[in-house]
């Protein structure tokens, strides 16, 4: 987009608005607030100079003029230049279109994404920053990504952690095992199905991303099932308006104990961001506590918890795919949900490995792979 940004100075008032979008009032405070200059912002760090407490009361604009090349000029009453670029504003356009052009783009998928799951050969990733910023651009719109070919040694999933980001070390470890046996002693971690969760929402804050890694899988079921949990949120938003509002407004405890462990954290089981869009979900039955909220309000939120529950399995939302030695699944474990089908540990072995990353570090990753190819 390359339009022509136009200004407005009305008593006070700066308005600006660009050929092909609604114009927006420029409150003064938050302009001279992003003025680039050396004196307001380090030219090397682009750090920030002064604090909003130096800026005087009553700052306004006493002339404003704008050139298609050199962009915006201020004087302000304080005797203080800004300059913008025209790239710069545009860039921070506040009109509606404007912003809602910038928020990441999601895509909400259903069992249909079966047929074109976002993959990538694990060597390929390493040696071509082309395929790793294509596979991070999957990740960042579906939420999750697999990775095939990854080496089938135990404790590789830490060294895929650590390459897309940092593994988060927590009292399981560095990592976990997910692991049966034919015949086991300990029959109660074994076999059974477990419905779509999220991990650890007793931690604050919760594993941003998991992976899983696939050593052995010869025991028959035992496949994997994701659930788009921002999808499900949009569901349910859609059919019970008030259920969603409420999973967004009244937290629930979530708790995990053992001998030397008490982890214990409040999360809504849906959160939206200020533009209403769902932005973070938590899910998980068994490490489910107990509701702490006002009497009145514990039969409506119940109800609302089933009604989303009851979204989460619907059939046509599962993503259902196996697992074969070598592949890892890599998920956004505030979006993607995950489960498993029931599996027979007597009829062959079954070996995970797993471990936590925080979201920040490979969303990082993703931003400067951009901003390589896109100086
Ligand atoms: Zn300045």
């Amino acid at each position: 987009m390359t339009d022509t940004i136009h200004v407005a100075l009305t008593d006070g008032s700066l308005e600006l608005h660009s050929d092909s979008d609604a114009p927006w009032a420029v409150s003064s405070d938050w302009l001279r607030d992003n003025c680039r200059c050396a004196a307001c912002r380090h030219p090397g760090n682009g750090q920030k100079l002064y604090a909003i407490v130096d800026l005087p009361d009553g700052l306004h604009v006493v002339t404003a003029v704008i050139d298609p090349d050199q962009g915006l000029q201020v004087r302000w009453s304080d005797g203080h230049v800004s300059s913008y670029t025209p790239a710069w504003l545009r860039d921070h356009a506040l009109s509606d279109a404007a912003r809602s052009a910038r928020r990441r783009s999601t895509t909400l998928w259903t069992r249909d994404l079966l047929a074109r799951l976002p993959m990538a050969d694990w060597p390929a990733l390493l040696a071509d920053p082309v395929a790793e910023l294509a596979w991070l651009e999957q990740y960042a719109a579906l939420g999750f990504g697999l990775l095939r070919q990854v080496p089938c040694e135990p404790g590789m999933v830490a060294q895929v952690g650590d390459r897309l980001g940092f593994v988060r070390i927590t009292n399981y470890g560095r990592l976990f095992d997910v692991k049966s046996v034919p015949n086991p002693t300990n029959l109660a971690y074994t076999a059974v199905g477990l419905g779509v969760h999220s991990d650890n929402p007793y931690r604050h804050p919760s594993p941003g991303v998991q992976l899983l890694h696939c050593l052995e899988s010869e025991a028959p079921g035992g496949d994997t099932l994701l659930v788009d949990g921002f999808h499900a949120a949009d569901i349910l938003r859609r059919e019970d308006p008030a259920a969603f509002a409420l999973l967004c407004r009244i937290p629930m405890n979530f708790r995990y104990a053992d001998a030397s462990t008490e982890l214990q954290a409040r999360q809504t089981l849906i959160s939206a961001d200020m533009d209403g869009r769902v932005c973070a979900v938590h899910f998980n039955n068994r490490s489910a506590d107990w509701l702490d909220a006002p009497a009145a309000e514990a039969l409506p939120w119940y109800q609302a918890y089933r009604a989303f529950a009851h979204i989460l399995k619907r059939p046509e939302l599962e993503l259902v795919f196996r697992l074969d030695p070598g592949d890892c699944v890599v998920m956004q474990n505030d979006r993607t949900l995950h489960g498993r089908t029931a599996f027979d540990p007597g009829r062959g072995r079954r070996h995970l490995q797993g471990c936590y990353i925080d979201g920040d570090a490979m969303e990082s990753r993703r931003l400067v792979l951009r901003r390589t190819r896109n100086p």
